[in-house]
């Protein structure tokens, strides 16, 4: 995170100074994690509000030390983006989302759901990225329909229409378009209109403690709307209570992702809760 270092406080100046040294040894440690195969992926599921069904996953990172500390997507993702890391640990997702939805107990419980992997702009800035994911449908034989890739709005700041052009691409493959986080940090309304999207991720600074906030529920209102206007379907990030999953249905949002429903957590525990008799 962007630190304002204020000479006069020393304690702040402290913690901004360990905050860099973790960083640094974060950065000298990815190389071998990365040869070590030390990331793993959770999945977070998103449900149909009104009816309960599971309709897709979203794949999220996770890094376990050889010491055993698992370190959280938040301190390394923006380290490995800065060095170009990011590459080896984005394939290392898109091949480990593929191949765990092809997986027969998977199939099994979930037949339909689709598996979303996060894509850094650096990726999809890669000339080879489109082939990339090409190859990981091919060689996981996963169907291009059941898989989709999200993309943040900052994408779009460098070259738009170098990335309308890749999305364009990677659309025809056949993988749903998500665009995340949408909302916070860079207005991208003018480019939406432009941008061949299939879902629109609602930043869950709009939802998680925000159905009392009037104002709040006017912009939520019109994103949901705005989407649903261009044949985009609205999902809503950070539901963590059943009001915000009432409030999110009043307003037409239906497909929700948040701790209301499951955190993210490996492949197995969701298949124990969806082989759980309802109610256990
Ligand atoms: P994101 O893509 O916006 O992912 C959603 C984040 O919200 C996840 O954090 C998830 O655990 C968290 N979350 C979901 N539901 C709730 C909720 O109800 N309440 C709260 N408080 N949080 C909730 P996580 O797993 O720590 O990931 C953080 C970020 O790291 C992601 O944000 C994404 O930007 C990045 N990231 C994670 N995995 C990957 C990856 O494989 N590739 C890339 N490029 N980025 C990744
Ligand atoms: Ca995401
Ligand atoms: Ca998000
Ligand atoms: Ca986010």
């Amino acid at each position: 995170a962007c630190q304002h270092v204020r000479p006069g406080y020393v304690v702040h100046d402290e913690s901004y100074r360990r905050q860099r040294e973790r960083a640094r040894r974060i950065e000298l440690a990815l190389p071998q994690a990365i040869e070590r195969r030390e990331p793993y992926m959770v999945f977070q599921p998103v449900t149909d509000g009104r009816s309960g069904q599971v309709l897709a996953f979203e794949s999220l990172m996770r890094w376990r030390t050889a010491s055993g500390e698992v370190i959280s997507p938040a301190d390394f993702i923006a380290i490995a983006e800065e060095t170009g890391h990011i590459l080896a640990l984005g394939e290392m997702a898109l091949t480990a989302a593929c191949h765990t939805f092809m997986r027969s107990d998977v199939c099994a419980a979930f037949p339909e759901a689709r598996v979303s992997v996060n894509v850094s702009p650096r990726q999809l800035m890669e000339t080879d990225f489109v082939a990339t994911v090409r190859q990981a449908l091919a060689a996981s034989g996963l169907p291009a329909r059941r898989l989709a890739l999200e993309i943040t709005e900052s994408a779009f700041m460098d070259d738009p229409d170098i990335c309308i052009d890749r999305i364009t691409q990677l659309r025809a493959l056949g993988p749903a378009i998500y665009l995340d986080d949408f909302g916070t940090g860079y207005s991208s309304l003018s480019y939406l209109t432009r941008m061949p999207i299939d879902v629109l991720k609602i930043d869950q600074s709009f939802v998680r403690g925000r159905t009392d906030d009037a104002s709040n529920l006017r912009i939520v209102s019109a994103m949901v709307q705005l989407a649903r206007s261009m044949g985009i379907t609205p999902l809503a990030e950070g539901v963590e209570t059943a009001r915000e999953s009432d409030w999110l249905l009043a307003l037409g949002c239906v497909q929700h992702q948040g701790y209301l429903y499951a955190r993210p957590a490996p492949i197995e525990e969701h298949l124990a809760a969806a082989l759980r008799p309802a109610g256990t």
